[in-house]
């Protein structure tokens, strides 16, 4: 079969149609399936027969959001799940056991990094926490029984990258299964497969869907890990719904044109920010000047839609900068269409003390921007006007 583009892919990879030969598919809400006859129901029961028996274990929505993302992604098998914590959450519990050591990085999504420390250690479950970027650190960390390496890249909020092809010859070398959240980068921005990365995980919230409207996740790998997986989704419940699956299957279908402008606006603005007289320190990937240029160009297709900056001077510009934002809306969700400003200090990072914050590069004047759709000149004329008031 020729290879499709992943544009193709993201149209056109569908269930089959229904006899009414509905061309956009249709949504399945049910919570079972019925059997042909009663034998049939008891091969379903024991895996000798396959098909759809009851949405907690698959349902045709679901079935089509994962395989499209495999497809898209080049893994062999995945499941879906109810958000992007139920995806991290199921990857750990399912694969780590009472003994296992894992390492992850220290930034990684707040919540995840509560998994880590606050839930693993009561199922006898060890960590160490390691800069992204630091390889020393990572392979120091490795014990007789690491069984797991977790990171996201590029990181939340400041956007670090770590180096893929590192990180895998570091766990085939060790017999260590490697994670990566590709949830900033996206399916199309970043493969993690193409880097050698056991399984990649995805909270479709964001990117994916878009639009700001649902919650979903996903977990991609090799049969063997999404096996585990998948036993574990379908005895507790952490399922995607197939309303959710439906909208997010939809969504793949434009998350190449939507990225395209995502980047292409982000880019922008990171360009415009480098020169404005209140900034400084603009983080963005594909900026030249920025310390990982050369790893993000070989990962990453385009930079993404996030970008981060200090405002400068003393106190706290930051709150005055959002309290005179026109367009972009304060809240703490991100790759949506709509454009979003977040002060990571006073926010999603407050839990931190000072010295975790600071050494995390979280000062108090810097913002994150979620760059979306709108027209880039007037998110630049937003952010121009509020940075004014700041002076
Ligand atoms: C939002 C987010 C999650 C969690 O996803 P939900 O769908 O909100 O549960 C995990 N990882 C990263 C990097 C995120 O940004």
């Amino acid at each position: 079969m020729v290879k499709k583009s992943f544009e193709t892919t993201a149209i056109r990879t569908q269930i089959e149609q229904s006899y009414h030969r509905e061309h956009s598919v249709p949504l399945y809400l049910t919570s079972s399936f019925t059997f042909e006859d009663a034998e049939h129901g008891s091969a379903l029961f024991q895996g000798s027969a396959e098909g759809n028996l009851y949405s907690r274990f698959s349902n045709p929505n679901t079935s089509e959001f994962t395989q499209k993302l495999c497809l898209l992604e080049n893994y062999e098998a995945g499941v879906s799940t109810a958000s992007g914590m139920a995806a991290v959450y199921t990857s750990l519990v399912a694969l780590l056991q009472s003994g296992d050591h894992l390492i992850a990085s220290k930034n990684s999504f707040g919540n995840t990094l509560y998994i880590i420390q606050h839930i693993l250690p009561k199922m006898g479950v060890e960590y160490t926490l390691v800069e992204l970027d630091d390889e020393q650190s990572w392979i120091r960390a490795i014990k007789p029984n690491t069984k797991l390496l977790y990171l996201e890249t590029p990181s939340n909020p400041t956007l670090k990258i770590a180096d893929l092809s590192f990180i895998s010859r570091l766990c085939r070398d060790n017999k260590i299964i490697s994670i990566v959240d590709n949830c900033f980068a996206t399916p199309y921005l970043q493969k993690p497969s193409e880097f050698g990365i056991d399984i990649s995980i995805h909270s479709a919230t964001k990117y994916i869907d878009g639009q700001g409207r649902v919650l979903g996740g996903a977990i991609i790998g090799n049969k063997e890990h999404i096996k585990h997986c998948y036993e574990f989704i379908r005895r507790t419940g952490a399922c995607l719904s197939p309303f959710n699956a439906w909208i997010l299957s939809k969504s793949l279908e434009t998350l190449a044109v939507r990225m395209d402008r995502h980047c292409s606006n982000a880019m922008s603005i990171a360009t415009w920010l480098t020169n404005h007289p209140l900034v400084e320190n603009v983080i963005y990937p594909f900026l030249p000047h920025s310390k990982d240029y050369e790893l993000a160009k070989k990962q990453m297709k385009l930079g993404g839609g996030l970008v981060g900056f200090e405002i400068k001077g003393n106190g706290n510009k930051a709150i005055k900068f959002l309290n005179s934002l026109k367009i972009h809306s304060l809240t703490a969700n991100l790759g949506d269409s709509r454009s979003i400003a977040t002060h990571p200090a006073s926010t999603t990072h407050s839990k931190l003390d000072e010295t975790q914050r600071l050494n995390s590069g979280i000062t108090s004047n810097f913002i994150r921007l979620s760059v979306g759709l709108e027209h880039v000149d007037e998110l630049i004329t937003d952010i121009d006007q509020s940075l004014s008031t700041t002076k």
